[in-house]
């Protein structure tokens, strides 16, 4: 299926660098259950990627890492406020509700899929009595679902009203690698430093075939976090072969280079598309997804020609996900049946 690759960034595979790390970790016996070297080095290099003393856990995907993080900072009796098109509330089907017992997300709206303080702050000075469910924790997600990036001033705001209104800020990262090499930015400047609690950093759509970290800059929010895991089935047995593939991901910033590479083929593409007539951009692009709208006989005859990206319903609109293995060539051959499609006057 060559087409495959710009229905989501998680239709790739491995990359080059993880897999052989993960083939050197596949050597003799070790212990299990996270204590073994492998582990070890991971969770260095995170905290040194940082810059920070952070508690870390390797999980094996992204809803599990939302929801569980979501939990250990909620009661039942509390809320989260999050975007109304987040993944925490549109793509986890209920997840972070099960794992907290019923804490409830409080959904707002917000331009190009992004929370704003003033949203956060109304949400919480709105109602304080007892019949309301006590707002706990605001959710951003970085990079966003509509492929834009939180700012570092925009995320310094958020923090601050978070921290002031007695809130903690959740991150999911997901494609926190692709919002660095957007912004050019040390990771510190986009979490710990503008006030983010918890990060929950994605391996999987940067190169690795499973497995997401859950990353506590506070620490104490982390207390007991282990059994959670445990509880929900997600700490690994043979915790290397979830940590290796980590290592070889962050040894030389393949991590970024990876990233670089998925946010290129989308501008690439973006470039592409801005050049053919009918096909129209869709809002702003920071990241590795391009959201546009096409011509009904363009679209279908990209799917005639093997092409898989998906539909926004009630849109009109179509996203094209790049990744760390989109090559400037797939990028050129998308486009060359896209004019064809589109006919002699393209
Ligand atoms: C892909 C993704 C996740 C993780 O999804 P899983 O399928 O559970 O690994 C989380 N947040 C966002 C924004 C995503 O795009």
């Amino acid at each position: 299926m060559p087409g495959c690759q710009f229905a989501s960034d998680n239709t790739a595979g491995f990359c080059p660098e993880a897999w052989e790390a993960l083939a050197q970790a596949n050597t003799g016996s070790m212990s299990s259950y996270g204590d073994d070297p492998w582990t070890a080095r991971a969770c260095g290099m995170i905290r040194d990627l940082f810059e920070h003393d952070a508690e870390i856990f390797f999980v094996f995907n992204g809803t599990a890492a939302n929801a569980l993080a979501l939990a250990a900072m909620c009661q039942s009796y509390h809320s989260i406020l999050c975007h109304e098109i987040a993944h925490v509330e549109a793509d986890e089907c209920g997840a972070p509700e099960f794992f907290s017992n019923g804490t409830k997300l409080l959904l707002l709206p917000g331009e190009r899929a992004k929370l704003r303080p003033e949203m956060i702050r109304r949400a919480v000075e709105r109602r304080r009595d007892i019949h309301y469910p006590k707002p706990r924790v605001a959710t951003v997600t970085q990079a966003t679902e509509l492929s834009t990036v939180y700012s570092v001033d925009e995320l310094t705001a958020i923090g601050a009203t978070c921290h002031e209104l007695g809130l903690a800020l959740h991150m999911d990262g997901a494609r926190f690698a692709n919002a660095v090499a957007s912004l050019g930015v040390a990771p510190r400047a986009i979490t710990w430093e503008v006030g983010v609690d918890v990060l929950c950093l994605g391996g999987t759509k940067n190169g690795i075939a499973v497995g997401e970290a859950v990353v506590f800059f506070r620490k104490e929010l982390a207390a007991e976090f282990a059994w959670r895991c445990k509880q929900a089935g997600q700490l690994a047995s043979k915790m290397r072969f979830l940590s290796a593939p980590w290592v070889g991901l962050l040894e030389n910033d393949v991590w970024l280079a990876n990233a670089r590479r998925a946010n290129a083929a989308a501008a690439r593409l973006e470039a592409g598309f801005r050049a053919i007539p009918g096909i129209e951009v869709i809002g702003r692009r920071d990241a590795n997804a391009l959201f546009a709208r096409l011509p009904a006989p363009i679209a279908d005859g990209l799917r005639g020609r093997g092409w898989r990206f998906y539909d926004f319903i009630g849109s009109g609109g179509h996203r094209f996900m790049c990744s760390w293995a989109t090559t400037d060539a797939d990028v050129d051959a998308l486009l060359a049946d896209a004019r064809a499609a589109a006919g002699p006057a393209a």
